[in-house]
């Protein structure tokens, strides 16, 4: 039996990895946690009945408390209760599904833990990389992405030398306004901007997607996961996500990973990972597919990608104000407060007002954070 937590439940992630808990009867929950979601984590608890549950609010944790006062599972709430999560002793798995900086903190107990971490949670990585990369491996931690590119290249390296990797090839769909020039996006709505073409994600991801800051992110999340430097990680287009990512080698051969887009397999090969298991779903079926196809992102007008090639060339916090005005900007997008394009802007606006730290500790990263939403909360004003 294979033990595991998941932080994020209720959320896109969450909420698939438990349905390969329901298929595949050798995987156990033992842990959940989730934002302010009472009444899907009451549900996920009457199904899995994990030892602990964690919500984020005190106000969430004891309503969820009297509603499963009847069941087993212990209630806790805020940092401390993901924490306690992160170091649960019968627990094998740490599925990291949070969306957010939110993240880190706990990622890292679960490697001091000794944990093997299968990692959705993409931010963590992006600010904190430099330290949890070298924590896991003195810890020999496996950290398996359940990203699906990360997962694609990480399939893609199997039985191979990593130091004959030429370059990784990282594929994205473009997002929903593939093909539009800047102007044409002055006023894009959210409803517009949630409509992804090919994956059904959360909210903060598919407006990561259509504005490319979500594969800026993959990039650095690359960086980290398979050490190798942004010069050698290309970005492609291609709309049909089909390949999911491909590494080419230094006699040219390339490495791919294709499947329909489905979440579940990814996630499902990080559960079981060397293994693979059976999974009901959609094949792609080549006849019908007919063709795949490749452009050059088109950089000018989604400045997301740039500026996260721009963040990781510099190095130490600059990542972390790039992915924390991004939150909050994306944020601030979702409730109608600024317009689309305005995501960039701010982006752009905290990454020029930042003072780099080098190798910055948790708490560094955490201020560098504060100070980016600082920043926002400043410039919305003036
Ligand atoms: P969702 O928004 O769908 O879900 C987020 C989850 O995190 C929810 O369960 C939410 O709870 C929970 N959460 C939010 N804040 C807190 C908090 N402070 N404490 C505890 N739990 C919290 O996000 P996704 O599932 O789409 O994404 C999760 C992560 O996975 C992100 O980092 C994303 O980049 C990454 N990812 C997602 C993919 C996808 O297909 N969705 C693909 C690849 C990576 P509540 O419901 O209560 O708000």
């Amino acid at each position: 039996m294979k033990k595991i937590g998941i932080l994020g439940s209720t959320g896109s992630i969450g909420t698939q990895t438990l349905e390969i808990v329901r298929n595949n009867k050798d995987l156990q929950v033992v842990a959940l946690a989730a934002g302010n979601s009472v009444s899907k984590m009451e549900e996920q608890i009457r199904e899995f009945a994990p030892r602990i549950a964690v919500m984020w609010s005190k106000e969430a944790a004891d309503i969820l408390r009297t509603k499963v006062a009847d069941t087993d599972t212990k209630v806790l709430c805020g940092m401390e209760g993901l924490l306690e999560i992160a170091v649960m002793e019968e627990m094998d798995v740490l599925v990291t599904a949070i969306v957010g900086m939110i993240g880190i903190r706990p990622t890292i107990a679960a490697i001091e833990a000794g944990k093997t971490i299968a990692l959705a949670n993409k931010e963590t990585l992006v600010t904190a990389g430099h330290i949890i990369m070298p924590l896991a491996a003195k810890k020999k931690v496996s950290i398996l992405p359940v990203d699906s590119e990360h997962s694609a290249i990480f399939q893609s390296m199997h039985g191979e030398n990593r130091e004959r990797i030429n370059k990784i090839l990282l594929t994205a769909s473009g997002g929903p306004f593939r093909g539009k020039k800047r102007e044409e996006l002055t006023e894009i709505t959210v409803e517009d901007a949630l409509k992804h073409p090919n994956w059904s994600m959360g909210r903060k991801i598919t407006i990561d997607s259509a504005t490319l800051v979500n594969k800026g992110l993959e990039v650095i999340e690359a960086k980290w996961l398979f050490d190798v430097e942004p010069e050698k990680i290309q970005v492609v287009i291609h709309p049909q996500s089909i390949i999911h990512s491909m590494v080419e080698y230094v006699d040219g051969g390339i490495m791919a990973q294709l499947g329909t887009p489905d979440m579940k397999l990814p996630i499902q090969y990080a559960l079981f990972y060397p293994d693979r298991r059976p999974m009901e779903g959609k094949r792609v079926d080549f006849y019908e597919l007919g063709a795949v196809t490749f452009e050059k992102p088109d950089t000018d007008t989604f400045k997301g990608l740039a500026m996260a090639y721009d963040a990781i060339r510099i190095g130490g916090s600059m990542p972390t104000v790039y992915n924390a005005a991004n939150e909050k900007a994306v944020a601030l997008f979702l409730d109608k407060k600024i317009k689309f394009l305005e995501i960039y802007d701010f982006i752009q606006g905290a990454m020029e007002h930042h003072k780099v730290i080098q190798k910055p500790s948790v708490d560094e990263i955490l201020e560098a954070e504060a100070e980016a939403y600082e920043y926002i909360d400043a410039h919305r004003r003036s």
